[in-house]
């Protein structure tokens, strides 16, 4: 089982978007893909049509009051399945800080998980504790960035406390790529930051690009992976294509 964190403490990224339609896109190519909502915001889970169920979500388990199994939910495409968020997820940070362990929450209980070629966890904006247990979870990184300024500042942010959870906590954590998100060609500045991505990262970068494309931003209020919603639009190609080279990389299993 491959655990990917979708990670970027930049807010509105396209982490959630990504965590979604390439779970959705995995799927589609016969993967049992389970989707972990970090994120208290819960756009993920609402996303996909799990309005946020208070009862039961990965805040539950995280605190070791719930097993995993109990707040799985089911859902389109068949072959994906969710573990919810919920608002009170914002208070599990505060919650675990005191505790030892606080880092290995989220290892422990996707240690419970089975059946599921893939974990795809989408986090929070923040380099708070909930990220740093989604890492110390993962086998891999995922890292979707707008092409703008400041991305590569934020980067290096990332970057090096990916470094430091490796050394400390986590030797099997790997960065699996950088992802372009929301791009526009004919945008001179991202064209220049996704060279300068190129030049630096050349074995990271995904080759596949996500455009910029309203039918992905149109779909959560559907409650459905963009993939569903229109399956034929750019941005459900280019995330399509993003779960071709995701598989490629991972190699022949
Ligand atoms: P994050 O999870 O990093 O905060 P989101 O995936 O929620 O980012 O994206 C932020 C906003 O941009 C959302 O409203 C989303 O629907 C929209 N969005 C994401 N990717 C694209 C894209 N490629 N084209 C157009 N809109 C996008
Ligand atoms: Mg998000």
């Amino acid at each position: 089982m491959r655990i990917v964190a979708v990670a970027n403490q930049k807010g509105g990224v396209g982490k959630t978007t990504t965590a979604v339609n390439l779970a959705a896109g995995l799927v589609q190519t016969g993967k049992r893909v389970l989707l972990v909502d970090l994120d208290p915001q819960a756009n993920a889970s609402t996303g996909l049509g799990q309005v946020g169920n208070t009862a039961s979500s990965i805040y539950h388990v995280l605190l070791g009051e719930l097993p995993l199994c109990a707040v799985l939910h089911a859902v389109s495409p068949a072959g994906l399945f969710l573990a919810p968020s919920s608002p009170d997820l914002a208070g599990a940070e505060v919650e675990i800080y005191p505790r030892a362990d606080r880092e290995q929450h989220l290892k422990r209980a996707l240690a419970e998980a089975s059946g599921f070629d893939y974990v795809l966890i989408d986090c929070p904006p923040a380099l708070n504790m909930l990220t740093i247990n989604a890492l110390v979870a993962a086998n891999r990184v995922l890292i979707p960035m707008q092409c703008e300024y400041y991305a590569l500042e934020g980067l290096t942010q990332l970057l090096n406390t990916v470094r430091r959870v490796r050394a400390q906590l986590n030797p099997h954590l790997e960065v699996d790529g950088l992802l372009r998100t929301m791009f526009d060609n004919r945008n001179r500045l991202s064209s220049e930051v996704g060279q300068e991505l190129e030049r630096h990262f050349p074995d990271k970068l995904y080759q596949t690009v996500i455009p910029r494309n309203i039918r992905l931003a149109e779909a959560p209020s559907f409650g459905r992976a963009a993939l569903e919603y229109d399956p034929s639009c750019a941005g459900s190609l280019a995330y399509q294509g993003l779960a071709k080279e995701f598989l490629q990389r991972e190699g022949p299993k």
